[in-house]
């Protein structure tokens, strides 16, 4: 029987291409697309879509049943700068929903769970210019240390429980297909977005403020591989990293540039440089 497929989350930056790829590659009826949303016939025209807070255990695990759901992708979160804002606000829709799905894919009998983890796990001891897989965890930020709880969450359901639960630590993801989710790499999605549209774009970080970054389509297929891979080939328990390249905002604006030469940048660092989020975060 073809595995059913629920993502979380699914109509944020993340979301909307990976709903699209999984649908691509499943077949359209396989693919089943939640969000905190209502759904709006947009939402319906390429599939199921169904509202659903993660945060209401009793839904999501009768879902699951009804839907016959033997595959998780579970992206509903709050990103690393909004996180600031509410931290425990973060917290517990960082924490809370990730075990309502652990809890109910074990109750259930789900086959397989993919959840992301971030590069927000690390901080200034973790050795950042070259952040090894096993280097030491240091969060900064509540999500950090929610991403930091819940790959060792991951790792105990899978000890205790045998549950397949997949795990990347995402770097800034760049796309243009939706916006940036409120995390301090959102610069980079943003900027484009402003070349187009005005020409110019104040940039919330120091011009000189290197972050890891990837484009979406290679974590995409990132995502994609590690959840066909096979279970014996996996050995991280936690959650593997991915890189793909680091860059500044002024590096960025001048690659853009070559493209739309006017480009105006200023450089207004706010909260998210102050606090130091954009030295070891995303
Ligand atoms: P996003 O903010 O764009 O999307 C998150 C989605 O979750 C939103 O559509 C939101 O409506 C939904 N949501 C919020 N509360 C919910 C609830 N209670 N129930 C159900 N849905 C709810 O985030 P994203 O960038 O798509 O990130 C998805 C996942 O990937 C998150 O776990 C995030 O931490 C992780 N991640 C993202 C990046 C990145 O650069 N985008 C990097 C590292 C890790």
């Amino acid at each position: 029987m073809t595995t059913k497929i629920l993502i979380t989350g699914a109509c944020g930056q993340i979301g909307t291409e990976l709903v699209a790829a999984l649908r691509a590659k499943h077949g359209w009826k396989n693919v089943i697309a939640s969000d905190i949303y209502p759904a709006t016939d947009e939402m319906q025209a390429c599939g199921t879509y169904i509202k659903l807070d993660v945060l209401n255990k009793k839904k999501l695990a009768y879902t699951v049943t009804q839907l016959g759901i033997g595959e998780i992708y579970h992206l509903a979160a709050v990103l690393s700068a909004k996180g600031e804002q509410n931290p425990t606000g973060a917290w517990d829709l960082n924490m809370q929903g990730l075990l309502n799905v652990l809890e109910v894919a074990k109750e259930k009998k789900v086959k397989k769970i993919f959840w992301p983890s971030s590069i927000a796990v690390f901080g200034p001891d973790s050795m950042p210019a070259v952040c090894f897989q096993n280097a030491k965890a240091d969060p900064l930020t509540v999500y950090g240390i929610s991403k930091m709880a819940g790959e060792y969450w991951c790792r105990y359901y899978q000890r205790n429980y045998g549950l397949d639960v997949r795990s990347l630590r995402y770097p800034g993801l760049i796309s243009y297909s939706a916006p940036g989710g409120g995390g301090t790499t959102d610069y980079a999605v943003d900027i484009f977005h402003a070349a187009m549209e005005s020409g110019s774009y104040t940039c919330f970080l120091k011009e000189n403020t290197g972050l890891p970054m990837l484009y979406m389509a290679d974590a995409i297929r990132a995502t994609l591989e590690l959840m066909e891979a096979p279970k014996a080939n996996l050995s991280v328990e936690t959650s593997y990293n991915i890189a793909g390249m680091s860059f500044t905002p002024g590096e960025l604006a001048q690659a853009i540039r070559v493209h739309v030469p006017g480009l105006e940048v200023a450089y207004s660092p706010d909260k998210r440089q102050r606090r130091k989020l954009a030295d070891y975060d995303q």
